[in-house]
C-alpha cells in the first residue's frame, strides 16, 4: 500500500519536474520577445559582438524596426531601411566604430544626415539621419569609436529651399519624420541590413 502511494507521489513529482524544465524557458523567451532591447539593456551602453558602440547611449526604445512597415508619414518609405530611436532634440550621437565621415549635409528623406564609413570594416557605412544642422563633423574627418559626431535634430527645419518634406500643416520637416528621433541605417556593400544584428 505504501509502495503504491510512493509511486503516485514520484509520478506527480516527475510530471512537475518535466513541466518546469520544458516550459519555464519557453515562457521566459515569450515574455522578453519584442521589447528585448528595452528591457534587457535600458540605461546601459550597448556593445555589439564586434564591439560597436551603441550610437545613442541610454536610449534603447525602438519605435520602428528595420524592414516592411506601414508608412508613418506621407513620403516615408514602406520598406524601412533602418531603425528609429526616439530621443529629444540635441541628444548626443556617437560613432559606433572608428571611421571617416563621408557625408555631413542635407540628405533628402533622411533630413540632415551624417554618414560614417568604418575603417576596420570598409564594406560597412553607417547613416545617422534627422540630425541637427549644426554639424559637429565635416566630410573626410577621421573619428574614433565612441566619439561625439552629431546631435538629434529638430523636427522642423527652415534652411532648405523647396523642401518637399512637410507635416500635415505644411511646415517643413527634417526629412520624412514625425518627431525627433535618430534613424540609423547600416549598409554592407551598399545594401541596408538590420542594424540590430550587430547588437544582439
Ligand atoms: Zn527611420
Amino acid at each position: 500500500m505504501l509502495n503504491f502511494f510512493n509511486k503516485i507521489f514520484l509520478s506527480i513529482f516527475l510530471v512537475f519536474l518535466i513541466i518546469s524544465i520544458l516550459f519555464v524557458p519557453i515562457l521566459y523567451s515569450i515574455s522578453s520577445e519584442g521589447n528585448f532591447y528595452q528591457d534587457e539593456y535600458s540605461d546601459e551602453i550597448l556593445l555589439s559582438n564586434n564591439g560597436f558602440f551603441w550610437p545613442i547611449p541610454g536610449y534603447t526604445h525602438i519605435s520602428s524596426y528595420f524592414g516592411k512597415r506601414v508608412s508613418p508619414t506621407s513620403m516615408a518609405s514602406t520598406y524601412h531601411s533602418g531603425i528609429d530611436i526616439p530621443a529629444s532634440q540635441n541628444t548626443n550621437l556617437y560613432a559606433i566604430e572608428d571611421g571617416i565621415i563621408t557625408f555631413a549635409s542635407w540628405g533628402a528623406g533622411g533630413g540632415y544626415t551624417v554618414v560614417l564609413k568604418l575603417t576596420n570594416y570598409p564594406n560597412i557605412s553607417v547613416s545617422y539621419c534627422h540630425v541637427s544642422p549644426i554639424f559637429l563633423v565635416k566630410r573626410n574627418q577621421e573619428v574614433k569609436r565612441g566619439e561625439l559626431i552629431a546631435k538629434v535634430g529638430p523636427k522642423y527645419v527652415y534652411g532648405i529651399n523647396n523642401n518637399p518634406y512637410k507635416d500635415a500643416n505644411g511646415k517643413p520637416t527634417n526629412g520624412a519624420t514625425t518627431g525627433c528621433h535618430l534613424h540609423l541605417t547600416i549598409k554592407e556593400n551598399g545594401v541596408a541590413v538590420n542594424p540590430l544584428k550587430y547588437y544582439r
